[in-house]
């Protein structure tokens, strides 16, 4: 666990760089900080290992104090990747991804073995620990890069904008990658960048920096739906927020309430004027407790209705979502899977609500596509 108390940051020449940051990253969360260029982000990080000393405050790490702690201990036992992750050009990949654990003076067996394991992780031959890194790709040796930081086994890993120079694919392809490994070893990451794309595909939680202030701390999700003010909504951008509130939103937000139903021990004449009265095709069937049993459908029924037959004999049973499903994937039901609504029921299986097809076009439009319609063909249909 890594906590900021009150940390502050003045340079010599007066800069106040961070004011009093306060934040906790648990052990093994994948942290993002993001913010404009000279909002403070390198100057936290580097206050973690003590490259910079905080001009107040102070960092704790698993609850003591980092000035406690031996510095050079420290350094070694948090890794730091900058931009460009430059290998050793003169040094095979096996020295490479070794440096740190050779002056931690592990043993040569040590070495080896976590070398092969961490070749073996990113999907390349063992055979590359002896080449040179000229003999591999661009993208090989990003990820010789990626694995050398974790090769000393500590577990926090500091990047400052590692990805920041590389084209689409590769950066794309390394996010995967250091995410992937982040989770295998259980690494507490703390990943600077400005992208803010990254630090929603990357981070469990993402610090937004402005300023040298810390204006919302939160997880991915909560953050894009709840933007703490105009500054972090701007950074996320409308087609992101809109995006994120269809794929995180829950059908609860959406839904119609008070759908139509019968009571399963009415008669089932009554399905027919429940019907006609309210103008639909199908009746969700309920207890007396309002717990949805089923559905009948006016094509399906018909016969049993006219012969008298209880409910509970000629009704279907009804698939049915919870209050919690998200919209995306109510979305998936309807569209793909083709059904025409879906009953809504909470966690005591009481039915609470319904989703349409209408409503899903309302969601979509709402989310996808009301920006991009010009304002006069907008007010022509109101
Ligand atoms: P970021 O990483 O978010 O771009 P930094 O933490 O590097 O921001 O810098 C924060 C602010 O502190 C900027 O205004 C920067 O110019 C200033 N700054 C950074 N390093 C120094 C330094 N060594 N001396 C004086 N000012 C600095
Ligand atoms: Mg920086």
């Amino acid at each position: 666990m890594i906590e900021f108390e009150n940390i502050s940051k003045k340079y010599p020449n007066g800069k106040v760089a961070v004011e009093d940051i306060n934040l906790k990253f648990e052990t093994g969360e994948f942290i993002c900080l993001i913010g404009t260029s000279g909002s403070g982000k390198t100057t936290c990080m580097r206050m973690i290992n003590r490259m910079l000393e905080p001009s107040t405050g102070k960092i704790l790490i698993d609850g003591k104090d980092i000035l406690e702690y031996n510095e050079v201990d420290l350094r070694r036992h948090i890794g730091y990747v900058i931009q460009q992750i430059g290998l050793m050009p003169h040094m095979t990949i096996y020295q490479n991804i070794v440096m740190v654990p050779k002056l931690l003076k592990w043993s040569e067996e040590k070495m080896r073995a976590v070398a092969e394991e961490l070749i073996d992780r990113v999907d390349l031959p063992r055979s590359f620990l002896d080449r040179y890194p000229s003999e591999l790709s661009g993208g090989q040796q990003q990820r010789i890069g990626v694995i050398r930081a974790l090769a000393a086994d500590q577990n926090i890993i500091l990047m400052d904008e590692p990805f920041g120079a590389l084209d689409p694919l590769t950066r794309e392809s390394l996010q995967k990658l250091v995410k992937k490994l982040q989770v295998e070893l259980g690494k507490t990451v703390v990943f600077v960048t400005h992208d803010i794309d990254e630090a929603i595909k990357l981070g469990d939680k993402v610090a937004i920096m402005d300023s040298g202030s810390v204006v919302q701390f939160d997880t991915v999700e909560n953050i894009l739906l709840n933007p703490a003010n105009d500054f972090v909504k701007n950074l996320i951008g409308e087609d992101r927020l809109n995006e994120a509130q269809f794929n995180i939103d829950v059908v609860e937000n959406i839904m119609m309430r008070n759908p139509y139903t019968i009571n399963v021990n009415d008669k089932a004449s009554n399905i027919l004027t429940m019907m006609h009265k309210n103008r639909v095709d199908t009746l969700f069937v309920v207890d007396d407790e309002h717990k949805l049993l089923g559905v009948v459908d006016i094509f399906d029924s018909r016969k049993s209705i006219f012969k008298g037959e209880h409910i509970k004999d000629f009704m279907k049973h009804a698939e049915s979502i919870s209050v919690d499903t998200k919209v995306k994937d109510a979305a998936y039901y309807i569209n793909t899977l083709q059904y025409r609504n879906l009953p809504v029921v909470n966690d005591d299986n009481v039915l609470v609500g319904i989703v349409t097809r209408a409503v899903i076009v309302d969601c979509v439009y709402e989310n996808f596509w009301k920006g991009y319609i010009p304002e006069d063909e907008q007010h022509e249909e109101e």
